[in-house]
């Protein structure tokens, strides 16, 4: 019976008549070629397997030479295999061959990974033969989602860096509408020491006008907090666990002396939720932060991270065994610019707060004096997430 690969190269090179030699030629190349390379028939058949190929798929070229291309498929490519043959070979319209296109292939362990495939096809007589080159990617697109992720964070440390300048910038624009809420309010004292039918009318102007520079000061205050915060949420299914372990490592750098214990407890430590990844890792590095740095006086510092799943949602806590929020923060403590640090921007709460509201969700604390602080906060469970 011919060979279709010694007949390609009798084409090919009409010097060579000896199938020996075109034989040893051609194993050579299959030993050589350095990409992943896989020859099969129309029918899908692997008639070659290069010894790049045995390396990458984990196969020996025996154990595949002979069965059907589509055990190094994924189940879904599997499905559609033969009828992309067919179609080619009846429509001859390209689909992948001499596009390339990146696809999973499955390995001999298992395991999926990404590659690139490259196609191209001879005619043996009135037969058809397919030769596949393919490139392990999987380095290249884990670098690539690397990349993306540190624009992300860089994005996010530029516009943290640019809060100092322009909290000092909001500070001075803040204290136009404080100052002017102070003399509409001394002028309406003054006005009451002695007050005429006519006096009270102007209380009440300066009173208003008081009240609607008060409104302006909160509109500055939350421009910043939203400014701070990123605007547009990034919402996908994220593992909660892996967002968390982030965090906490975060929340840990260039903390100096002793170190808090985090304990982590989840009830289904496989949750996945729907979150902005890197909004959610700031909540938690900011809780995490406030508790290690409350908790620099107490002996055996301490925190813990629950989480407990109910159906669609998934219900977390931050706790310490710290001293708890003073009594003034405790009124309204995530109201912005509210520290009892020295170096403090009194920031972080009120970070943690826009963010879990834009989740569709609240953020609440208890405190108990000497007896730590807890915030609490829901998120929703990711569904049909599987597969
Ligand atoms: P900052 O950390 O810059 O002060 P935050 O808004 O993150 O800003 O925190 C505001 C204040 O809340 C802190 O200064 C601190 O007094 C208090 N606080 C936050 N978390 C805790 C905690 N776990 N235990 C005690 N106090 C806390």
């Amino acid at each position: 019976m011919s060979n279709p690969l010694s007949d390609l190269w009798r084409l090919e090179n009409t010097d060579f008549q000896d199938s020996d030699s075109l034989q040893s030629i051609l194993r050579s190349i299959l030993l050589s070629v350095p990409d992943a390379m896989i020859v099969i028939d129309d029918a899908g058949i692997i008639m070659a397997f290069s010894r790049a190929a045995e390396a990458l798929f984990g196969y020996k070229s025996e154990d595949v030479v002979g069965t059907n291309i589509k055990c190094l498929m994924t189940q879904s490519d599997q499905a559609h295999h033969d009828q992309y043959i067919r179609n080619y070979l009846t429509t001859g319209e390209r689909q992948i061959i001499g596009i390339g296109r990146i696809v999973e292939a499955r390995l001999a362990n298992g395991d999926s990974i990404p590659v690139e495939l490259k196609i191209g096809e001879a005619n043996i007589g009135d037969r058809k033969l397919f030769t596949g080159f393919i490139r392990d990617i999987t380095e290249k697109q884990a670098n690539v989602h690397r990349i993306g992720e540190l624009q992300a964070e860089l994005g996010n440390f530029s516009r943290l860096s640019a809060v100092g300048t322009m909290a000092s910038a909001m500070a001075h624009e803040l204290n136009q509408p404080l100052t002017a809420v102070a003399n509409y309010l001394e002028a309406a004292r003054d006005l009451l020491d002695e007050p005429s039918e006519n006096d009270l009318a102007m209380v009440q102007e300066a009173v208003s006008a008081a009240a609607e520079q008060s409104i302006r000061a909160g509109q500055i205050v939350r421009r910043l907090r939203d400014y701070v915060s990123r605007g547009e949420l990034d919402l996908r299914p994220a593992p909660l666990k892996g967002v968390i372990d982030d965090a906490a490592a975060i929340a840990k750098v260039g903390i100096e002396g002793p170190l808090a214990r985090v304990i982590l407890r989840m009830e289904d430590p496989d949750v996945i939720v729907m979150a902005d990844r890197l909004q959610l890792r700031q909540v938690f590095a900011n809780l995490i932060r406030n508790a290690i740095e409350a908790l620099s006086g107490t002996e055996t510092p301490q925190i813990w991270i629950y989480t407990q799943s109910s159906g669609e949602e998934v219900t977390i806590e931050v706790k310490d065994n710290g001293p708890g929020l003073s009594e003034e923060l405790l009124h309204s403590p995530f109201d912005a610019f509210q520290t009892t640090k020295a170096s403090g921007m009194g920031l972080g709460l009120s970070i943690c707060q826009t963010i879990i509201e834009a989740h569709g969700s609240t953020i609440a604390v208890s405190s108990e004096p000497g007896a730590g602080a807890s915030f609490t906060f829901t998120l929703r469970v990711a569904t049909n997430v599987a597969g």
